[in-house]
């Protein structure tokens, strides 16, 4: 079998590093905003391409901290992609504003830049892109109309450290970016962790606050915050990992071409990578219009799968909408599935997985 993830191959590998960096850890004591995680807000402030990088709880909290540091509220509406980890819009409905859905570019999965203006009312105040699957939004189209329109821009960049579109990281086009370190990303900890990137002086002042109960300064706290820090041991992991991340990105993209050369004419659809576009394959998702049963053939052939994501986030029962109304974002929640591509895959897996691919979607 081979598995659709397997971190414990790149625990192996790192296993005597991360350890050394644990008993680091230990030694100092220092367990919440100490110097390993201001190491790594510089760090990834770096290859974000911004000035500022605020460590916090998770991406989930990243995304809910940005869009209270950007002033979102009640009354206000937030333009959001229907297609996406419900992160992405849950945290939107958290702020008490309103999601606004977008249907996705088929090719792309990302929000379908000709739709968004259709979707501005008096009350939108915001965009919130997802780079989804490690490919950057359409930003230059989506800049352009955010200062059109007086919208702020917040990236959801979970999928995708270290994406570029037209060479500028993403991260570094919106007035907030969020990332997570959730265990399973290009970039994950042994456990929870986010971070929020911008460029813009007051809003890392603020979410350096709302992270920490709005303290401004040994216990003096100036408005209502949250508890929701990186604590140190994520962070000295994260620093553990963060210079493989180049190599294991072309890792993943070497993959991703030699799927696309091997999966060439078979009847799947293959992920498109733009040309402005630098897509770091968090996933390397196909489709086929029998999804279900294409899946369950690739089990059987011994290859694991995930589907990214069976509904479209409009259509989950939270939000109980027709999703009918998002055609495209339906039509991917139906035939979607990510196949493995991950740095530590054999050249041999890769060949595996595209022989036992080619075989399931012919016979479905
Ligand atoms: C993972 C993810 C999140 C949430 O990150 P957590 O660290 O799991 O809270 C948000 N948006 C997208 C698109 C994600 O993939």
């Amino acid at each position: 079998m081979i598995p659709f993830l397997d971190l414990r191959r790149q625990h192996a590998i790192l296993r005597g590093e991360l350890m050394a960096t644990v008993a680091r850890v230990l030694d100092a004591s220092q367990f919440i905003l100490g110097a390993e995680g201001q190491a790594l807000e510089r760090e990834l402030a770096t290859v974000c391409g911004v000035r500022h990088a605020i460590g916090v709880g998770s991406g989930t909290d990243a995304l809910r901290l940005a869009l209270a540091a950007l002033g979102l509220g009640p009354g206000d509406e937030v333009i959001t992609p229907a297609f996406s980890f419900v992160a992405s819009s849950s945290t939107i409905v958290m702020a008490g504003a309103v999601p606004v859905f977008v249907d996705v570019d088929p090719e792309t999965y990302n929000l379908d830049p000709d739709l968004i203006e259709r979707a501005i009312t008096p009350r939108t105040r915001a965009v919130l892109p997802v780079h989804l699957y490690g490919h950057p939004a359409p930003m230059d189209r989506i800049a352009a109309l955010a200062r059109a329109h007086g919208l702020l821009v917040i990236e959801d960049a979970a999928q995708a450290v270290g994406a570029t579109y037209d060479g500028r990281p993403v991260g570094a086009w919106g007035d907030a970016a969020c990332l997570s370190f959730y265990p399973t990303k290009n970039l994950g900890a042994c456990g929870d962790g986010g971070m929020v990137v911008t460029d813009r002086d007051e809003v890392a002042e603020r979410i350096r606050r709302l992270r920490h109960h709005g303290d401004h300064g040994r216990y003096h706290h100036v408005e209502l915050g949250w508890c929701s820090r990186l604590d140190e041991l994520q962070a000295a992991a994260l620093r553990v990992k963060l210079p493989h991340l180049a190599a294991w990105t072309e890792a993943r993209r070497r993959i991703a071409a030699r799927y696309r050369t091997l999966l060439a004419g078979a009847p799947l659809g293959l992920p498109v990578e733009r040309s402005r576009a630098r897509h770091v394959y968090h996933l390397f998702t196909v489709r086929h219009p029998r999804r279900d049963a294409f899946v369950k053939s690739l089990a059987d052939l011994g290859v694991g799968s995930a589907v990214h994501y069976p509904l479209p986030v409009p259509g989950q029962p939270m939000f109980g909408a027709d999703e009918r109304r998002w055609p495209e974002a339906s039509r991917a929640a139906r035939e979607v599935v990510s196949l493995p591509c991950y740095a530590e895959l054999t050249d041999e897996e890769v060949e595996e997985v595209a022989r036992a691919a080619r075989l399931a979607a012919e016979r479905c």
